[in-house]
């Protein structure tokens, strides 16, 4: 049994590509990353650039270490910091992961497949760890011990997406990225994140670059959303806390301040996310 809150914390919240740099200091330049402890039990959303720094944090403590990890999909930014997760390089350490396989390849093939001796000098078999694959597909109900269940459903996406729902104790947090927004309000994101305690999600655009009304051009059909489609989903949905999350490449330390000084005018209990912060639901 464990015994403990959700916790949350952000290793990465950058979509498309890592971005390091003086502009993005404050709310960091790695991809999409998220780490939930419940007592000892360890569950991380996505291994995007961020996972990287999560592994030596883990490592530091010196123990055994055995956790689940949940992949929204296999684009690059999502999965990219894996071959450098230094847990999974340790034998007697153990991982789980979660996701989705496509174009007739398993989860597994897909995951294996950033780390081809074309791409990367060492092959996921030889990582060291015990490493297992689970594939999942939209309405599976993850039974994880513990009292622990994961939910998924599938986003709007190009290629897919799946999102998370974790529950225990009562509470619950999601992890809803990559994700379109339609014209119309999504009723099944909208059922499943509904009452949920945080929602970390996908805002990558504004409505204004979105639509391409800021002078550039459109992103319509590029698989992301907007933090006004957000806040106009967690309104429907009831929820308690929005996270503004993978955060466009090109949005500076101020040009996210202001946007989560705007989102919070509309819904106060938001914030954009930042690497290395924590929240205990
Ligand atoms: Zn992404
Ligand atoms: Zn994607």
């Amino acid at each position: 049994m464990v015994n403990g809150d959700i916790n949350v914390t952000f290793w990465g919240v950058r979509g498309s590509r890592p971005v390091p740099g003086i502009h993005t200091i404050r709310f960091g330049g790695n991809t999409s990353c998220v780490q939930i402890q419940i007592g000892d039990r360890l569950f991380i959303f996505d291994a995007g650039s961020g996972i990287v720094d999560l592994g030596q944090y883990l490592l530091k403590k010196g123990k055994k270490i055995s956790g689940e990890i949940f992949i929204s999909h296999t684009h690059w930014d999502h999965i990219q910091g894996f071959p450098f997760f230094g847990p999974a390089f340790v034998k007697d350490n153990n991982f789980i992961l979660y996701g989705q396989g496509k174009m007739n390849q398993t989860f597994a093939n897909l995951m294996r497949g950033q780390m081809e001796y074309t791409h990367f000098p060492v092959s996921l078999e030889q990582m060291g760890a015990a490493i297992d694959f689970r594939e999942v597909d939209s309405g599976h109900d993850i039974d994880l011990g513990d009292g622990i269940i994961v939910k998924t459903i599938h986003n709007n996406h190009p290629g897919g997406s799946i999102s998370y729902r974790l529950e225990y104790g009562g509470k619950s947090c999601c992890y809803v990225t990559d994700n379109e927004h339609y014209d119309d309000l999504d009723l099944n994101i909208c059922n499943f994140i509904s009452g949920t305690d945080l929602v970390i999600i996908d805002t990558n655009y504004t409505d204004e670059e979105y639509l391409g009304t800021n002078g550039s051009f459109p992103r319509v059909g590029w698989g992301h959303s907007t933090w006004q489609e957000a806040i106009k989903l967690v309104k429907a949905a009831g929820l308690k806390k929005l996270a503004l999350y993978h955060h466009d490449p090109f949005h500076t330390d101020s040009d996210m301040e202001s946007i989560e000084q705007q989102a919070r005018e509309r819904y106060p209990d938001c914030f954009a996310a930042r690497e290395g912060m924590s929240i205990t639901l």
